[in-house]
């Protein structure tokens, strides 16, 4: 028996145990912009963190939202988990849409997204620590950090440094991302994400008494509105999206203001290197107009180069298990696209089977959870066998 196998059967009899945690997880509110939220399940984490043998397990603190770091000891460089547990969900929303079984699967606000993912990695880790002190683990592994930060849904703007700070010590990055499709596919690249603020001033006037003395700032924001969305480009996989605008005050007064905020996609480092530099560089069309354009590429894309060799040992790894892993693109963004532009082997989509992220059919295969954590288990061990 493989390590996958040994700790496959072994979870499978915490499958339900597995679930009632996941229950819990989900108990816990945790919106990415609510601090005391986010605090109450740091607490939570950090106490199944500590019930790992023989890990340590720390809160990293935060006024804005903390972290949470355990970390397993084993030979030579670490392997990282990431993992994250901040939700799209406000506050509320548990109560509108309480959590519920249908069908072997469990409904709830950020069950798949992703709670459930690091639920499987706890017990991950667990079966790393227990199997290898009681004797029944048959490979030596190297040390596991999970990290779990709570702004991933908003950016990870304060976690970034953290991440890439264990990333650069670690020999691979494994990311605990919800699967894809019924059959949990593992991602195997990103897209790259960014945004931008564009501002236009322009003149106000008395849209009656001064028409012709008003420069119009929502007029000249919607030529670059056109301007920008013509900078998709379907076949390079690059999308622009004017996602919101405002501006002006009311209809008889010609608007001095107006801005834009524009999402953008890109599939490799120099096409997004392309784009800034294009929309950092759109100028005022007509005189009395002015610009001013801020953003710029937040997440480097997650380019397949950077998965392939985890990606065909999580194949194998799979496989023991009895699963055809298949892997596909995702044009989101996740916390894996920093750690593979620092050149660190990294693979997501390691964690829940189920549907419906950021979606109110939200749902986890309960029955995958204690297959997916093996897989993790095992895609450790094997890291630490094949890659140095
Ligand atoms: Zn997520």
């Amino acid at each position: 028996m493989t390590f996958a196998q040994t700790a496959r059967d072994w979870l499978s009899g915490f499958a339900d145990e597995m679930a009632a945690r996941l229950r819990e997880a989900v108990g816990i509110e945790s919106p990415s912009d609510d601090p005391a939220s986010l605090h109450r399940f740091a607490d939570w984490l950090l106490e199944e963190g500590r019930a790992v043998p023989g890990a340590d397990a720390a809160l990293l603190p935060d006024p804005a939202g903390p972290a949470v770091r355990i970390a397993l000891p084993g030979e030579g460089r670490p392997v990282l988990v990431l993992a994250h547990f901040d939700t799209v969900w406000p506050l509320g929303t548990l109560a509108r849409r309480p959590v519920r079984l249908e069908d072997g699967r469990l409904f709830g606000p950020g069950a798949y997204d992703m709670k459930a993912g690091l639920v499987q990695a706890l017990y991950a880790l667990r079966a790393l620590a227990e199997l290898r002190a009681d004797g029944r683990g048959d490979a030596p592994r190297p040390p596991v950090t999970l990290l779990a930060t709570s702004d991933e849904e908003v950016g990870s703007h304060r976690s970034r440094r953290l991440i890439e700070e264990e990333a650069r010590r670690s020999r691979a990055v494994l990311v605990a991302e919800p699967a894809v499709g019924p059959e949990g596919r593992l991602k195997i690249w990103r897209k790259g994400v960014g945004g931008f603020l564009v501002r236009v001033r322009g003149r106000a006037a008395h849209a009656g008494g001064d028409h012709e003395l008003g420069r119009n700032a929502i007029e000249e924001l919607a030529r670059h509105v056109i301007a920008l969305q013509a900078l998709t480009d379907y076949a390079r996989g690059t999308t622009v999206n004017v996602g919101v605008v405002r501006g002006g005050t009311r209809s008889n007064v010609v608007p001095d203001f107006a801005e834009a905020e524009v999402d953008f996609r890109v599939a490799s480092p120099e096409e997004g290197e392309r784009l800034v530099s294009r929309v950092r560089g759109l100028a005022p069309t007509a005189e009395g107009f002015t610009l001013e354009v801020t953003g710029g590429l937040n997440r480097p894309p997650l380019e397949e180069r950077m998965t392939r060799p985890l990606f065909a040992l999580a194949v194998e790894v799979g496989a023991e298990l009895g699963l055809a892993l298949a892997g596909e693109g995702s044009g989101g963004g996740s916390d894996g696209n920093f750690t593979a532009a620092l050149g660190v082997p990294t693979l997501d989509g390691l964690g829940a089977v189920g549907d419906g992220a950021h979606a109110d059919h939200e749902h986890v295969a309960l029955a995958a959870m204690p297959e997916r954590a093996a897989l993790l288990a095992g895609l450790v061990v094997r890291i630490g066998e094949r890659l140095a």
